[in-house]
């Protein structure tokens, strides 16, 4: 039996997870910047909080559940995205209680699991790292999260981003709205696709962001969201940009931009490349404030803000720019060993060197000396350490600096008892 990975499934590989780890790590220390705290909920739910949580209507919901019944007969999901599991956390361990500093700053990464036609960047499972904030409406909470999207993608050189805003107001402004763009979407009923025909009575606002290239015409002079909403929205709205633009952020309104789920609400937006090498204005990054979420499933009101994005989408969209991923675990030193004498010896020295908090790697295959010293190269060591039948009867071990080219002889005794004083001078030179 041969058996492989399901479809829609990867494995990481060595090559793969040293990009992911690099990614990993920038991300979660901007995070600790912005002092986002990490949280991690299962990765399967009762499938009804999904339903709640992410919209009976979503295609995730409808189509993409990777959903089954357990041994106990329980209807379960795993997770398809990671907002839902979160609320649900916040809500169960009351984190809106008074104990907690408030706003709760929360940011999660992990596997996603949607039951989907694979592609590239479109797996049955993938990752996801997304950010919720709990307990605020102050407008500043909606630029704070915005502009640590932003920063988080800066962080591996992307610069050619755009920040894309929009306002979707209130549950009644949204209503009025709806009603007034159904009115306008009449007429162009039949020219619509079948996909929007089918959204126009359900829920009109998905047809503005539809990709259909007709539908995009017709809904270009649909009328705006922006001038439906109420007092406190505009206010809220014309305070975001207040604050982009106080810190120089460059930002474009976006009005037919939406999301599908009635939850949320005022501000929402995308982060946008428009490297052309990724099809020009690809959206990497989507969130938005969701003050319904939290009630829905069951907690008391709470505003909220939130984005999340997908890590192999931002892989290949690296891959895409040759971005230069710097190396996280730099071999400082390998032990080039001749004889059985110094294999044994090779791993007293590998030990203390890695006591004394060295990255190491000791030959294991009995190789001709020069291909261990090949390999030390490859690996990008920057010390070899050589340890052959003479250095053991001397005490002995030829110290080489790959950079430098310079070589010298340390007393093995030192290097055991001594470390710090022979390493600075081996490294001063
Ligand atoms: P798409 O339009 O590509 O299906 P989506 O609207 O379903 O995306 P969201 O539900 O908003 O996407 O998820 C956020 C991000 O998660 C996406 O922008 C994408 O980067 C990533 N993502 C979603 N589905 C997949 C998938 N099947 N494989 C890999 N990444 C995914
Ligand atoms: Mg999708």
């Amino acid at each position: 039996m041969n058996y492989q990975k399901l479809k829609g499934t990867a494995d990481l590989l060595p090559e793969q997870t040293k990009k992911w780890q690099v990614i990993e790590e920038k991300a979660k220390s901007l995070l600790k910047k912005y002092q986002f705290n990490e949280i991690r909920t299962p990765m399967f739910e009762q499938l009804e909080l999904f339903a709640r949580g992410v919209g009976e209507t979503s295609d995730i919901v409808t189509k993409e559940m990777y959903d089954f019944k357990d041994k106990g007969d329980r209807h379960i999901a795993l997770r398809p995205e990671g907002t839902a599991g979160v609320v649900r956390s916040f809500v169960e361990n009351k984190l809106y209680g008074p104990e907690y500093h408030k706003p709760t700053k929360l940011y999660y990464i992990g596997p996603m699991f949607r039951y989907e036609r694979p592609q590239s960047g479109r797996q049955r499972q993938f990752h996801q790292l997304g950010v919720e904030v709990f307990g605020s409406r102050n407008p500043a909470t909606d630029v704070e999260t915005m502009v640590l999207s932003m920063d988080l993608f800066k962080q591996y050189a992307i610069t050619d981003l755009k920040l894309v805003i929009n306002s979707l107001g209130s549950t009644e402004s949204r209503q009025q709205y709806r009603e007034a763009l159904i009115e306008y979407l009449e007429p162009f009923f039949e020219e619509l696709s079948k996909d929007s025909q089918e959204r126009l009575y359900k829920n009109p606002l998905r047809v503005l962001d539809s990709k259909d290239k007709k539908d995009k015409e017709i809904v270009k002079d649909a009328p705006s969201i922006l001038e439906y909403l109420d007092e406190a929205s505009l206010v809220h709205f014309k305070a975001v940009q207040d604050m982009l633009t106080d810190l120089d952020i460059p930002f474009e309104i976006d009005t037919n931009m939406v999301r599908g789920l009635d939850y949320y609400n005022d501000t929402i937006f995308e982060v946008i490349t428009t490297n052309p090498k990724f099809g020009a204005n690809a959206t990497i990054c989507a969130g938005g404030r969701y003050d319904g979420l939290v009630e829905e499933v069951g907690g008391p009101e709470t505003p909220a803000f939130g984005f999340g994005f997908g890590l192999e989408r931002l892989v290949l969209l690296l891959d895409h720019m040759d971005y230069a991923y710097p190396e996280l675990n730099p071999l400082d030193a390998y032990i080039v060993t001749m004889g059985e004498q110094a294999n044994r010896e090779a791993n007293k020295l590998a030990y203390a060197l890695r006591q004394n908090g060295l990255s190491v790697e000791r030959e294991f295959m009995d190789r001709k000396a020069g291909k261990q010293f090949k390999t030390a190269d490859k690996l990008n060591a920057k010390l070899v350490f050589t340890l052959g039948k003479n250095e053991i009867e001397q005490g002995v071990v030829q110290v080489k600096d790959l950079n430098s080219g310079d070589q010298s002889e340390l007393s093995l005794n030192d290097v055991y008892t001594q470390f710090e004083q022979v390493y600075a001078k081996l490294t001063s030179k």
